[in-house]
């Protein structure tokens, strides 16, 4: 479970992210969207612990992880990454790939990501090199390296924005139901309205820094909060 309690972030003067709280239980998505340069990645930034916020604080099943001054760093904080640009590493095969965030003896993490692999169906290309594979394939290697070490939060930042339209439905189902199995919390961060509207247990509307809405899909499809919400949901159907 992970709990954000009013957190602020200021660049040169301005809150780039101004008061945010969210709360996101195990299983479920919570789907922070907004338009370009409204704060999405400076919130999951800080949720991740490679940024850190001038106020407010962030916990884990009720844990502390962060506030102004205590911060758990970053790869202590049990939380799996999945950016858009967060590639895969060229050098190393898929199974290393999914293996790289693992502790321990060399037969266990290959095993660990083996069986991994096999969940998002790409075991018999453990061998091989990213660049054989597809940008689905991929993406879907990604994923099982996130899950790896099987974090209790997962943050998403636009992570199917790079596949084409064809691939993206078929990836983002079986992410969710994968993610579900895990009963992993789930942040996803997206300005793509139809994706949330896909995707998310509930929704949090940001703008400019902050949570003008939240609620679940339907609810914040149907009842806009404003008229510059009606505006931004205008091209779901
Ligand atoms: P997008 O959908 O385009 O990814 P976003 O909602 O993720 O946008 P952020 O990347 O969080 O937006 O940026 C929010 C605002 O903070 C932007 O106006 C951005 O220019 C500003 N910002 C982000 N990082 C910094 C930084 N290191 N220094 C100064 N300003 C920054
Ligand atoms: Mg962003």
């Amino acid at each position: 479970r992970l709990e954000i309690r009013n957190i602020r972030r200021f660049f040169e003067g301005r809150a780039v992210v101004d008061d945010v709280s969210l709360r996101v239980l195990p299983g479920q998505v919570t789907c922070l969207l907004g338009p370009s340069g409204c704060g999405k990645s400076t919130t999951l930034r800080m949720v991740a612990g490679v940024e850190m916020q001038d106020e407010g604080e962030i916990y884990v099943d009720g844990k502390l992880i962060c506030d102004t001054v205590f911060r758990v760093p970053p790869e202590r904080r049990e939380i799996g990454l999945m950016f858009q640009d967060f590639a895969l590493f060229p050098h190393l095969s898929v199974g290393d790939n999914v293996a790289f965030g693992l502790k321990g003896p060399k037969e266990q993490k290959r095993a660990r990501a083996r069986e991994l692999l096999d969940r998002v169906a790409l075991a018999q290309y453990i061998d091989d090199y990213p660049h054989q594979l597809s940008g689905g394939e991929q993406q879907r290697v990604a994923l099982a390296r996130a899950l790896a070490p099987s974090p209790k939060i997962m943050l998403m930042d636009e992570p199917f924005s790079g596949l084409d339209n064809r691939l993206r439905d078929g990836i983002r189902d079986e992410t969710l139901s994968l993610l579900k199995e895990e009963d992993t919390a789930v942040l996803l961060v997206t300005h793509e309205p139809e994706e949330a509207m896909r995707m998310a247990d509930e929704i949090a509307l940001m703008r400019d820094g902050r949570i003008v809405q939240q609620g679940a899909p339907y609810n914040v499809y149907t009842r806009p909060v404003d008229k510059a919400a009606v505006a931004f949901f205008s091209d779901v159907n």
